[in-house]
């Protein structure tokens, strides 16, 4: 017998088989509202031109090779990546407080943090938002941590932010717990703090003794505005939190599959910097050992280039006001319809998703019956929407919720 024949089939990552369910679907009005991926008014993916620019002018230039970059990555990128995320005048860049790292992207840059925070500082418990994005709970897990709790986040009432069962739960973390945050573009919800809510955060945050971790997987992606999105990160660095920062690549380049990331953190007393970075070397060491070049370069060439910079910066503009005015098409359509309940999260919500409120059941229809795919939770990427299928969807709801 195999040694293997005790394995049990793993249940699928739901995103995944929602994707090869669509794939497999031949219905021609199929509409996949699934995975966080950004598609162009003709559904297609994106690939920047600022980003093709980078990159053939890299295959031009025979001084490039592929030597091993160092374990820590490439440090014109994650320098860049750290003053995008902190901004240029940051106290703590300036101060040498802040440090960086190349991951391999956000998932991987979240898996070096909660690495070095289980086996470096020997921290075991994290709280993540109720609900989160499907990957922090398992790359906490897999890092070692024992105690996965949640905080209050979404209420469903009133389709927002449960802010008093937040702050209560935060209230009652014990001293040195992990407080996964998202920087912006809360995933799967589209509801992020108001500034004012934000200090309330960084006050019980603070009187606890919390580590506060920012994910930020939609830096520009989410208002269109590099520093806007940035806001919350850099209020709480201005506080003076020792903090940890992922930063991912993937939506905001278009470079999902490249995976480039960064993993900054925020240290407290600077001498402190290359101890730190000794123990993150070795992490990795035993991990990947080496992260890769192509995306990193990309990303680094056009954070160090003004005219490229502002080039990708109107590719984000591009991109952020696509999904405005398809949140705004899609509510005004399900008002119109006279859809049953209220449709103005829609648009308060920002970033890719919407958390439309629609139930397992609902969902399931809305795949049987149109061929329209979304998660069981009721999560909408609102990218999978276009000038061509948004009536179609939009009907689609209205039949499911009637
Ligand atoms: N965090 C959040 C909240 C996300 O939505 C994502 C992407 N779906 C990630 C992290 C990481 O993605 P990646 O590893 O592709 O950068």
């Amino acid at each position: 017998a195999s040694r293997y024949a005790e394995v049990a089939q793993a249940a699928p990552i739901e995103v995944f088989a929602v994707v090869k369910a669509f794939t497999e679907d031949t219905h021609e009005k199929k509409v996949n509202l699934s995975i966080g991926a950004y598609r162009t008014d003709e559904c297609k993916p994106w690939v920047l031109p600022v980003v093709r620019e980078t990159e053939s002018a890299m295959a031009a230039d025979t001084t490039l090779n592929h030597e091993y970059l160092p374990i820590l990555g490439l440090e014109s990128f994650s320098t860049a990546a750290m003053k995008m995320v902190l901004g240029e005048d940051s106290a703590a860049i300036k101060d040498g407080r802040a440090t960086a790292i190349q991951t391999l992207s956000g998932t991987g840059g979240l898996r070096v943090a909660a690495d070095t925070l289980f086996r470096v500082l020997k921290y075991n418990t994290f709280y993540y938002s109720d609900p989160t994005w499907g990957n922090h709970r398992m790359i906490f897990l897999h890092a070692g941590f024992t105690e996965a709790k949640q905080y209050r986040y979404w209420d469903g009432e009133s389709r927002g932010l449960d802010l008093v069962g937040m702050l209560e739960d935060l209230g009652n973390a014990p001293a040195n717990s992990v407080i996964l945050l998202h920087a912006c573009a809360h995933n799967p919800t589209g509801v992020d703090p108001t500034h004012d809510q934000w200090k309330q955060i960084a006050e019980v945050i603070e009187a606890k003794q919390l580590l506060p971790l920012f994910d930020t997987a939609y830096q520009g992606f989410a208002s269109g505005d590099l520093d806007r999105d940035a806001w919350p990160v850099r209020y709480f660095a201005d506080r003076g939190f020792e903090l940890m920062i992922t930063q991912s690549f993937a939506k905001n380049f278009g470079l999902y599959n490249e995976r480039v990331g960064n993993l900054v953190i925020i240290i407290k007393d600077p001498s402190l910097v290359v101890a730190v970075r000794s123990q993150v070397t070795l992490l990795v060491r035993g991990s990947y050992s080496n992260p890769p070049n192509h995306g990193a370069r990309i990303v680094s060439t056009v954070l160090n280039n003004p005219k490229l910079f502002e080039d990708w910066r109107e590719c984000i503009r591009i991109m952020s006001s696509r999904i405005t005015a398809m949140r705004e098409g899609l509510r005004e359509r399900l008002e119109k319809l006279g859809t049953p309940g209220v449709w103005d999260h829609i648009t308060s919500q920002i970033g890719m998703f919407s958390y439309s409120g629609l139930s397992a059941a609902q969902v399931k229809y809305l795949v049987d019956k149109f061929h329209v795919y979304l998660l069981s939770s009721g999560r909408i990427n609102i990218c999978g929407l276009t000038t061509k299928n948004i009536d179609y969807v939009a009907e689609a709801i209205y039949d499911t919720v009637c």
